[in-house]
């Protein structure tokens, strides 16, 4: 089943194209990473995915529903309630600092005030642990490794019940130890089935957890496959020139 249908997307910035056609589907429990270098649009794309930017033209589909259609956005409570079903996770965390991590969790579901605050602390105890940051609950997050901030910004993204997850960079700011820690974390969400876009520098993590990568390059799909085949057998230069440049 298609969680996200993307067809044609365009934008630009002041006349600069820097999304050109993007199209491609995300199935449930599919893991897609996005590959390409600086400046190739992959934050733009994720972004436009996510409603924190607005594409010029294409369609975005989320679990069957429009989120932007030929260019044309859905209504304001239409857009609320399908950006509602996607978390997203930032290379810079983008914790609230001001808020412990327990609080951290369960800003977003109070706002939303679909369930009890008993209810929102049970789920928030729970992912906490399942991340092993439990007796980190109270501490701000000037307290924590970039490793620890990075897998609160997850639970965080969690406590909403969310049908796909969308990474830009999570480790890009982390030393390697602390990637590894990350990296864990997203890979066990594979292995339950969450469906994730990551847009990732880390090849490793693309070949060995992704079920699809795609390549990009100067705002367009160069092209996309299974990582064994892309990364052993890529069909274009510029998929080979990049991937000459990336040790892994
Ligand atoms: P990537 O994430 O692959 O590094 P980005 O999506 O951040 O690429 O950027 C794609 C292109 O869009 C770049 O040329 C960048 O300079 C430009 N760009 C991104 N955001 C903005 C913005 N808010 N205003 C103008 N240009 C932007
Ligand atoms: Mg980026």
């Amino acid at each position: 089943m298609a969680i996200m249908e993307i067809s044609n997307l365009k934008k630009s910035y002041d006349q600069i194209e820097v999304l050109k056609q993007i199209t491609f589907d995300v199935n449930k429990n599919d893991v897609v990473a996005v590959i390409g270098p600086s400046g190739s649009g992959k934050s733009t794309m994720l972004r436009s995915l996510v409603h924190l930017e607005e594409i010029d033209g294409g369609t975005i589909r989320v679990c069957g529903e429009n989120l932007v259609k030929d260019g044309a956005y859905s209504k304001p409570q239409k857009i609320k309630e399908i950006t509602a079903k996607m978390g997203m996770v930032f290379q810079h965390f983008n914790l609230f600092p001001h808020l412990t991590v327990q609080e951290n969790l369960e800003l977003a579901p109070k706002l939303v005030k679909k369930e009890s605050a008993a209810d929102i602390r049970k789920r928030s105890t729970e992912l906490l642990e399942k991340i092993g940051l439990a007796n980190r609950v109270k501490a701000f997050p000037g307290k924590l490794s970039g490793g620890q901030k990075q897998r609160v910004a997850i639970a965080r993204a969690l406590m909403m019940n969310p049908e796909i997850l969308l990474f830009d960079e999570p480790t890009s700011a982390l030393d390697p130890e602390l990637t590894r820690e990350v990296l864990q974390v997203m890979k066990d969400l594979a292995e339950e089935d969450m469906t994730m876009i990551v847009v990732t520098h880390e090849m490793g993590f693309a070949r060995e957890v992704a079920n699809r990568v795609i390549f990009m390059d100067n705002g367009e799909i160069v092209e996309s496959g299974h990582p064994t085949e892309l990364f052993t057998n890529p069909k274009f230069d510029r998929t080979k020139a990049f991937l000459n440049q990336n040790q892994f």
